[in-house]
């Protein structure tokens, strides 16, 4: 259902898109030819390309999204995860804002979206390639133990998820870190040096976090928040465990 909404947005920025390359095209097509008699030609070719590019990219987008398959091939489905990221997200937040969609809806459309392609792009990692990054919400509020470094250091008392987590990182052997804002998130990164990280965040934070670190891939999990945004979060854990089983080699 989110996933509609990205696509749909996909489709309507790629139509205006087209619709202004071809405006982008008439204008000059008029004037050109004044200054050499084959400038048109050779500009309508360059914007008819670019038009094409954006059609398959679309295109890719959508058919990864809904298949799960690679419909032009692996090239194409790793720009395509990169465009909608770098080019699509911000073009299709400004739309939904015209439209008056709230940002959070486009912004869980996209990481569903870009949880399908992840999925369709990549294949499976042995479990020390794949990172759990976590934000530091999800800790209990009265536990004194820092997790923040070394998650290791939960007792597992259970009154956060922290524990459930703990458990996957025991039987799975993948890494984990817990990140108090983006630098340490960046940190954990770069010190891991993982190849697929599974994301636990808000919307916002998802999205960041899914732009900051490609291309390497991110699959997010919405996290809970039924203590409003940034207190005691919670995530499912089983979630997390389908995701790993999604991914383990
Ligand atoms: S499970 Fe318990 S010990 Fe571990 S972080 Fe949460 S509250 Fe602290």
């Amino acid at each position: 259902m989110h996933k509609r909404l990205f696509i749909a947005l996909t489709g309507a920025v790629s139509a205006l898109l087209c619709l202004l390359l071809g405006l982008a095209w008439l204008v000059p097509y008029i004037g050109f030819d004044n200054i050499h008699p084959g400038l048109s030609a050779v500009t309508g070719l360059a914007l008819a390309a670019l038009l094409i590019g954006i059609v398959l990219v679309a295109l890719s987008v959508a058919i990864q999204a809904g298949t799960g398959k690679k419909p032009f091939g692996s090239g194409l489905s790793k720009l395509a995860r990169g465009i909608s990221i770098r080019f699509f997200l911000p073009l299709m937040e400004l739309l939904g804002r015209l439209c008056g969609l709230p940002v959070e809806r486009v912004r869980r459309s996209f990481i569903q979206v870009n949880n399908d392609l992840v999925a369709a792009e990549v294949g499976r990692f042995r479990p020390a390639e794949i990172l759990i990054l976590l934000p530091h919400c999800l800790q209990w509020s009265g536990c004194s133990l820092r997790v923040s470094n070394r998650p290791e250091n939960c007792a597992r008392c259970g009154q956060c998820d922290l524990a459930g987590l703990m458990e996957l990182v025991d039987k799975y052997g993948v890494g984990i870190g817990v990140a108090t804002g983006g630098t340490l998130a960046r940190r954990i990164v770069k010190s891991k040096n993982p190849r697929l990280i599974i994301a636990v965040a808000c919307e916002r934070d998802l999205t960041s976090g899914i732009q900051d670190t490609h291309p390497l891939p991110a699959y997010g999990v919405l996290n809970e928040r039924p203590n409003g945004p940034c207190l005691d979060t919670r995530v499912a854990v089983p979630a997390i465990e389908k995701a790993l089983q999604r991914f383990i080699a």
